[in-house]
């Protein structure tokens, strides 16, 4: 019998994952996707949000507020791209001023620091909001995150400290045995003393399979447009509108990667895989990101994609020792990212319930640092490269992306197997030409180091295939 499973390697099945590392457990982790952070954790807008916006008093305060603080150290020790830069929200009539101090007041009940600018002092920060701004509310502990890293980054540590995670395996039912659980996937039939549920936007079906109180997860999509990397210094600052019922507003933000993102919209929809974008959504978030930033350059934009929040009826994060050992993390939306570290925290406490917490001696908590060339001055770079000639072979000349990188990343625990996988990790196809140039060439570097044919290389999932067969 294994002491844990846990189900789904998005962002919280990975925290979770990793904190639980530090114990002397068998932990399997089941993820039916290809990839860890595949689903909701890869399509947000990575933000590490301070925390002035939530409840006072709510789960999802506390653990907006505590993930942020903890996000530090775990970004520094998991060598995640994340820099605190602060986030400027907007109120540009007297309404919106109303609705500002509030959230300052929010802010301060919170325990976040937060401090209100007036016009002036918000376009010394921001030249290019508009002018229109009359109050803005700073909160300088807002930040920003590689998305895409994190999942990878959590879970490659915990591979490291022993927890073994399996792939393409999802869990299809699960039912209580006497001493903890039996689950069963389309794979295998496990026995296991407890459970984690992280399954996102199906924690809902994971909780029903056992639990009698039922969950139900109303997805709520959210549409963004990415712009390419043009000018480091047009924002520096997370711009939001101020947040509605529907969510935080939209907003205009740098990425880790100096490109821009603007969004994004909330509006339930019915399918869990409904990932569409459409024009008129899409027209409403460039009009509400323009009132911020009226300059926006359109002929930026290089793609276009949604997310799926995951809504639990009651809106709440559910946090809680359901049953005996089954710990459900259900309704994690926003500011899931955020949180992840302060949930897998709770997750700890409710395990101790069911069983022996004992620490590991020899728990490493640093992942291996990534090669970063891009961050390197030209002679760093020189030297390196002739020390190490496979960074030289530049692949994606978007962003600057060489063989050595790719390499690296398909040869970590947790590494990439699949183009979106090598994407995801070190950025070729994430530029302008959105892979025209690196596509061929990283297919064949995954099939020579997986030891597969060419045309066994696939996008993501096992059914996404690229290439039929040869034609010369
Ligand atoms: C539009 C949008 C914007 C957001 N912006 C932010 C933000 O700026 N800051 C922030 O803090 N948060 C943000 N969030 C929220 C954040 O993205 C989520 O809270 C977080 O990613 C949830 O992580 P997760 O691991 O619960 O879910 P997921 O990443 O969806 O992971 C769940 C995993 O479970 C797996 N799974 C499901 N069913 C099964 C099964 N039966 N068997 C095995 N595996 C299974 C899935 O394949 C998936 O990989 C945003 C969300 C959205 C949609």
């Amino acid at each position: 019998m294994k002491d844990l499973i846990i189900i789904g390697a998005g962002a919280i099945g990975s925290a979770a994952a990793r904190t639980l590392a530090q114990y002397e457990l068998d932990i399997l982790v089941l993820e039916k996707e290809s990839d860890v952070g595949e689903v909701t954790s890869s399509a947000n807008s990575a933000i590490v949000h301070s925390g002035y916006d939530p409840v006072p008093g709510s789960e999802k305060a506390a653990m907006n507020v505590r993930g942020n603080l903890l996000y530090d150290q775990m970004c520094e020790e998991l060598d995640i791209d994340m820099r605190k830069i602060g986030s400027l929200t907007i109120a540009t009539n007297d309404e919106e001023v109303e609705i500002l101090r509030g959230l300052e007041e929010r802010g301060r009940q919170n325990g976040v620091p937060v401090q209100m600018l007036n016009r002036e002092e918000t376009l010394a920060l921001e030249p290019n909001l508009t002018p229109e701004v009359k109050l803005a509310l700073l909160a300088p502990t807002a930040g920003i995150v590689n998305t895409f890293e994190l999942s990878v980054a959590l879970m490659e540590n915990a591979m490291d400290n022993g927890v073994k995670l399996n792939l393409n395996e999802a869990v299809t039912g699960i039912r209580a045995i006497e001493g903890g659980y039996e689950v069963t996937t389309n794979r295998a039939v496990y026995q296991t003393r407890a459970i984690v549920n992280a399954a996102g936007l199906f924690s809902d079906e994971i909780n029903n399979f056992v639990n009698p109180v039922k969950y139900e997860i109303q997805p709520r999509k959210g549409e963004y447009f990415v712009l390419d990397h043009f000018d480091p210094d047009f924002i520096r600052h997370t711009i939001f509108t101020v947040p509605s019922s529907k969510g935080k507003g939209i907003l205009v933000s740098p990425t880790t990667h100096g490109n821009y993102i603007l969004g994004p919209s909330a509006e339930f929809v019915e399918e869990k895989d409904d990932y569409s974008t459409d024009g008129e959504t899409l027209a409403q978030v460039l009009a509400t990101a323009k009132k911020l930033v009226p300059s926006i350059p359109m002929n930026q934009v290089i793609r276009e994609f949604s997310g799926l929040r995951a809504v639990e009826k009651s809106g709440h994060f559910i946090i809680e020792e359901s049953l005996p050992g089954f710990v459900n993390l259900v309704g994690i939306q926003s500011p899931g990212l955020t949180s992840c570290p302060a949930i897998a925290e709770e997750v700890v406490k409710f395990l101790s319930n069911t069983m022996e917490m004992k620490k590991k001696a020899d728990f490493n908590p640093r992942r291996r640092p990534m090669v970063r060339l891009n961050r390197m001055t030209p002679e760093e770079r020189a030297e390196f490269v002739k020390k190490n000639p496979k960074f030289g072979n530049i692949i994606c000349r978007c962003e600057m992306v060489s063989e050595g990188e790719v390499l690296d990343c398909i040869h970590r625990n947790c590494g990439a197997a699949t183009i979106r996988g090598v994407k995801r990790r070190v950025r070729p196809g994430m530029g302008k030409c959105q892979g025209g140039f690196c596509q061929p060439r990283i297919i064949k570097i995954l099939a020579r180091e997986l030891g597969i044919k060419n045309e066994d290389v696939r996008m993501k999932s096992p059914g996404s295939f690229i290439l039929m067969g040869e034609t010369k």
